[in-house]
């Protein structure tokens, strides 16, 4: 058992004050196998207090991106040299098996370490000669920030989200999910070893509740938050009335235009990733994929084996491809996914229902539902889950117009032979990320959405960037001489 019973709050492994505490649940064993503490309304306070007075006394800040560089490298460094426990707990605590978290978790500290690289390459600082005077234009750091992720991606979103904010000279509070609250201890432990000053980080544990604690505390500069988009539409509106900043990486419904031309097995292996990968809980996902009407059953055919190759099963076998959900409120919410989709007339191709053997755990079978219209709850809603919704169509326009009829934008993805109609689809459809022939996560440029997918990016250059505001110094001569 994994039992926490203190947050890190000011520098301190601290006993909350609130009682309540939170069981962590193996979704494939259906065991309680954590417990951390639920932060009540005092803890947060504390919390943000701790996080604003590291910030206005600015001992962190004050350093060179540089120094702090150093410091969260070294972070990085005690994070490496755990990495088998990391990946362990991450397939406990969510399922995702051993052999994606094996490399998932490596993978995540070298995301960290490019942020890093990232802000020393970036002056913090410009001289712009204007007809007024010398302008000095500086990026200082926004200040504290409010940082809450999901739990499909518990560490890797956790580094994304933290090292940007704080190689910039922010001070944070973060908020895991309850789901999957344990690896973030091994990130306070590792950055306070590392030498980040008290109360530049703190770690809170707690739900949606605590969630909304913090969004609300006027000691906030800026929220960042990553999740489902009612979630973000409530922080949203918390933010705006008091201009707090804001970025918000929420849900999906991304569309898979294959062409006419496409290669098979290279769109079976875009599909296999984009359709199903990380049991389908993924916010960037092919939930809709849009096939030819000329070569309709022919692609139907192929992605239906392409899931039933899928070894659904316990994460801690080498051999499993196919976690469980998160969580039984997870499972159950595909499960109803997949009667309304029955109940709306589309056709299970195949899956539907819980593998066979798998009926303890959150297992549900990799799913494909053909038939699909896109004025269909399962074409419009985000299931979060293994279940791809396939939309026949006859011309480019209407696969366009199809892909494009959706409250989202976050992500999509065209398979062709032919790059100009591939340059054309990644043009015409409105998302903010795109894949060719493939399903692609580049944590190297921006990722993000427009539409209902949230404000704002995460990862690449635009990631550090999102964690400064620009400040003017108009100066005098005598003065600009100080600046460079
Ligand atoms: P969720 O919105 O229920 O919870 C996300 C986090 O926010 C959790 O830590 C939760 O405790 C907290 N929270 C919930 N309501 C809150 C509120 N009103 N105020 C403050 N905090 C609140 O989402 P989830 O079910 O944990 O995650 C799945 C969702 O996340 C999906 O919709 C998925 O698309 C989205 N997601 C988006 C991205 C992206 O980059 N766009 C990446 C991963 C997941």
């Amino acid at each position: 058992m994994n039992v926490h019973e203190e947050l890190l709050v000011g520098g301190e492994w601290r006993k909350p004050t609130s009682e309540a505490r939170i069981d962590v649940v193996s979704p494939s064993t259906e065991e309680v196998i954590g417990q951390v503490p639920d932060a009540g309304t005092e803890d947060v306070d504390m919390a943000v207090r701790a996080a604003r007075s590291a910030f206005d006394q600015g001992v962190w800040r004050a350093m060179s991106v540089t120094e702090r560089a150093d410091v969260l490298e070294q972070a990085l460094r005690l994070l490496g040299s755990r990495i088998d426990e990391i990946a362990r707990l991450v397939t406990s605590e969510m399922g995702l098996p051993t052999s994606i978290a094996g490399v998932q978790i490596p993978g995540a500290l070298d995301t960290g370490r490019y942020f890093l690289h990232v802000a020393q390459g970036d002056p913090v600082s410009e001289l712009r000669q204007t007809q007024m005077c010398t302008a000095a234009v500086v990026k200082e750091p926004v200040g504290v920030v409010a940082s809450i992720a999901p739990w499909n991606g518990p560490f890797n979103l956790a580094i994304s989200k933290i090292i940007p904010a704080l190689v910039t000279g922010c001070s944070v509070v973060y908020k895991p999910a309850p789901e999957t609250p344990l690896d973030a201890f091994f990130i306070a432990e590792a950055l306070s070893k590392a030498g980040v000053p008290a109360g530049v980080f703190n770690l809170i544990t707690g739900g949606r509740q605590t969630g909304a604690t913090l969004v609300a505390h006027p000691g906030i500069d800026k929220v960042s938050f990553t999740g489902s988009t009612a979630a973000g539409r409530d922080i949203g509106r918390q933010c705006g009335g008091n201009f707090k900043r804001l970025q918000l990486e929420l849900g999906g419904k991304s569309a898979a235009i294959v062409l006419d031309d496409a290669d098979i097995a290279t769109t079976m292996t875009g599909l296999a990733m984009g359709c199903f990968f990380n049991t389908g809980q993924v916010c960037a996902a092919f939930s809709r994929v849009l096939l030819p009407a000329s070569r309709y059953d022919e692609f139907t055919a192929a992605l239906v084996a392409t899931a039933e190759s899928f070894v659904v099963g316990d994460p801690f076998d080498p051999a499993t491809t196919m976690g469980p959900l998160v969580s039984a409120r997870q499972r159950n919410r595909v499960q109803s996914y997949l009667d309304a989709g029955r109940d709306e007339g589309a056709v299970i191709a195949t899956g539907g229902g819980t593998p066979p053997g798998l009926e303890k755990g959150f297992y549900i079978q990799p799913t494909v539902f053909t038939g699909v219209d896109n004025s269909m709850r399962i074409a419009r809603e985000e299931i979060f889950g293994p279940v791809a919704s396939v939309l026949r169509y006859d011309s480019l326009d209407e696969a366009i117009a199809i892909a494009n009829d959706s409250d989202y934008g976050l992500h999509g993805g065209v398979f062709t032979a032919d790059p100009q109609r591939a340059a054309e689809v990644a043009r015409r459809v409105r998302t903010g990320t795109f894949s060719v022939n493939a399903f692609v996560y580049n944590s190297e440029a921006p990722f993000g959405g427009v539409k209902n997918s949230g404000i704002g990016r995460d990862t690449g250059p635009e990631a550090v960037q999102a964690y400064y505001e620009l400040k003017t110094i108009n100066l005098d001569a005598p003065t600009a001489a100080l600046f460079s």
